[in-house]
């Protein structure tokens, strides 16, 4: 049995049962990576046209890294091995999308 918190999942008709873990998300597994593939979807999206990524979506991507890294270690049962092969998809995902970030904003510096 997975630790389960008493709450269900915050998504619409979706009566799955929070996982402790993702008790601050109140998500399932299963929506919690829909939502944050989602997130980084838009993020990528945005960047790619040249308009801002909303800090906030960033400062929550690059929040779950920590995140995404402890599950994949976690040896419980929380999440099934096709939600850990969506996690590394994430986790390639973001590590992508802040590579793509940090070298835009690194100013170009000229040598003289
Ligand atoms: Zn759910």
């Amino acid at each position: 049995m997975m630790a389960t918190s008493s709450r269900t999942c915050h998504s619409e008709s979706c009566a799955v049962k929070v996982p402790v873990v993702l008790e601050k998300e109140g998500l399932c597994p299963d929506h919690y990576l829909e939502d944050a593939f989602g997130k980084l979807a838009l993020a990528t999206e945005h960047f790619h046209r040249g308009q801002n990524v909303d800090c906030r979506t960033l400062d929550w991507l690059l929040a779950q890294v920590d995140f995404v890294v402890d599950s994949l270690a976690e040896e419980g049962t929380t999440w099934d091995s096709d939600q850990r092969s969506k996690l590394l998809e994430l986790l390639l995902g973001i590590a992508n999308l802040n590579e793509y970030v940090r070298h835009s904003t690194v100013p170009v510096r000229q040598s003289n």
